[in-house]
């Protein structure tokens, strides 16, 4: 029996988000029979409710800022700007159907057989799809889990009110009053948007500090700046329970504290969306991680069953959902073998208000591997003399001491984010302390400071 009369598919994708689209529609331009299945949304969690709703409203969330600083610049507003929420959630549905509609032509023009459905596996070589048009049985060379994460709260008294970032999108009144439990980068991001749309914002984290793993300094800084544009921030405690109050909720804080707000986001962590996927039958468990073992084809225990983006280790972002997409396609449909992936200089923002951009080793990373000069500046923006706002700006590059080679490179400030996309090429390229002063700065910018830079801050 040939291969094509064995199986409908030489790869099946259980799962249509960043990282399974990416590999089908590669796939199929190498000439491979592709089919996929998704069960909920075309484009998976960034485009649904991720990356591209939380940018969309961190864009609005901005425009507080931006009308009061034009005051400054001699704009005057008729009257005080007011912010309609239903304009912003309906807007950005409008955006992400359009968006769906792009992936789905995608595929389609890709030549892949896009299935309506929840797929499970039973077996190295089979899928099978439920729907409501009942359940079909698919043979494929191989099969792609896809499936990435799925938002985790604990539990704790009440915990049944708390809300995922899936629901926060689409809450169907905007909350005056807004909650966040959480230290990770979303639960900072949604601190910042709601803070920003106009909500008086609590943050609440058990630990010293948000985000952990980030440049201390970084952090920081961004615990000064997001506290001065009003964002309320608890360290050290945690919701000890909730309780629902006339349309409202009653929070009780470890520490004893009480806050009465309208909604509670639970941004505390996200786990692989695996359920009912039938990966235990096939005898692939998930590590102590809570990820997907894979070897460096991305195959799991089970050889013709392949696994990336959230699901499997490293950071949990779209990029990297995509550049893995690409290489299991490099491996297994075009049979080359593709350089590694290089986690080291990862570039990230996290899109709190003032942004953060960081690439490479954080200070503290850097110190550990050996003698490093630190050369960092914070100021007030030039665009903030005439706004008035007292934001400010924080640029550092760690640099190894004997080689000059610029290790990390951090900011936190306007558009962070777009400036450390270049600088992550630099840091990327091994490109060293002497290189960046060589590079003529572009005036007047914030992101000039990086390359004039001259006197080392620490050793
Ligand atoms: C609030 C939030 C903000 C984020 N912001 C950013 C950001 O700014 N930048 C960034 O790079 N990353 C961001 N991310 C992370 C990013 O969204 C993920 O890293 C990325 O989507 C992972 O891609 P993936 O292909 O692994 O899985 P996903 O994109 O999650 O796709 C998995 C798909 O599988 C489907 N599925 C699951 N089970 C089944 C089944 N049994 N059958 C059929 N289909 C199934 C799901 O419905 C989903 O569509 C954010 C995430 C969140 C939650």
């Amino acid at each position: 029996m040939t291969d094509a009369e064995r199986y409908d598919y030489d790869l099946f994708v259980i799962g249509a988000g960043s990282g399974g689209v990416r590999a089908a529609r590669t796939a199929a331009a190498e000439g491979a029979k592709v089919g996929i299945a998704e069960d909920r949304y075309l484009g998976g969690t960034c485009v649904n409710v991720g990356c591209v709703p939380k940018k969309l409203y961190s864009y609005a969330a901005h425009f507080h800022d931006s009308f009061d600083d034009a005051a400054g610049f001699g704009w005057q507003l008729p009257g005080p700007a007011t912010f309609d929420w239903a304009t912003l959630r309906e807007n950005k549905t409008g955006e992400i159907k359009r968006l769906n509609g792009i992936y789905q032509r995608l595929l389609e023009s890709a030549g892949v057989t896009l299935y309506n459905a929840r797929a499970s596996v039973v077996d190295a070589h089979t899928v099978v799809l439920h729907n409501d048009a009942g359940e079909q049985q698919i043979h494929a060379k191989k099969i792609l889990v896809a499936t990435g994460g799925w938002p985790w709260i604990p539990d704790f008294p009440g915990s049944e009110y708390a809300i995922d970032s899936n629901r926060v999108f689409d809450l169907e009144t905007f909350p005056e009053r807004f909650l966040v439990l959480g230290g990770g980068y979303i639960a900072v991001e949604f601190a910042s948007i709601f803070n920003g749309l106009g909500s008086e914002t609590e943050l609440i984290y058990r630990g010293e500090l948000f985000l952990r793993g980030f440049d201390q300094e970084v952090r920081e800084f961004t615990r000064d700046e997001m506290a001065r544009k009003g964002v309320n921030l608890h360290f050290n405690t945690n919701i000890a329970q909730i309780e629902p109050s006339n349309g409202a909720y009653w929070v009780t804080l470890t520490d004893g504290k009480t806050l009465e707000v309208d909604a509670v986001l639970a941004a505390t962590g996200r786990h692989a969306n695996i359920e009912g996927l039938g990966l235990d039958t096939l005898g692939i468990r998930l590590d102590e991680q809570g990820k997907i073992p894979v070897n460096e084809r991305f195959e799991t225990a089970v050889p013709s069953v392949l696994a990336l983006g959230d699901l499997i280790a490293g950071p949990e972002l779209t990029p990297i959902a995509l550049a893995e997409a690409m290489q299991l396609v490099d491996i297994h449909f075009k049979h080359t073998t593709p350089a590694p992936l290089d986690y080291a200089t990862i570039p990230t923002a996290v899109f709190c208000h003032p942004n953060i951009g960081t690439v490479g080793l954080s200070e503290e990373q850097a110190r550990e591997r050996g003698d490093i000069r630190v050369y960092r500046t914070d100021f007030r923006a030039m665009k903030h003399t005439l706004s008035g706002s007292q934001e400010r700006t924080l640029m550092k590059l760690v640099v190894d001491d004997a080689t000059d080679v610029v290790l990390g490179a951090h900011m936190v400030g306007d558009e962070a984010g777009e400036i450390m996309q270049g600088i992550a090429i630099a840091v990327r390229a091994g490109l060293t302390k002497t290189d960046f002063d060589r590079t003529v700065g572009i005036h007047p910018t914030g992101a000039e400071e990086f390359v004039t830079l001259r006197s080392v801050s620490r050793r």
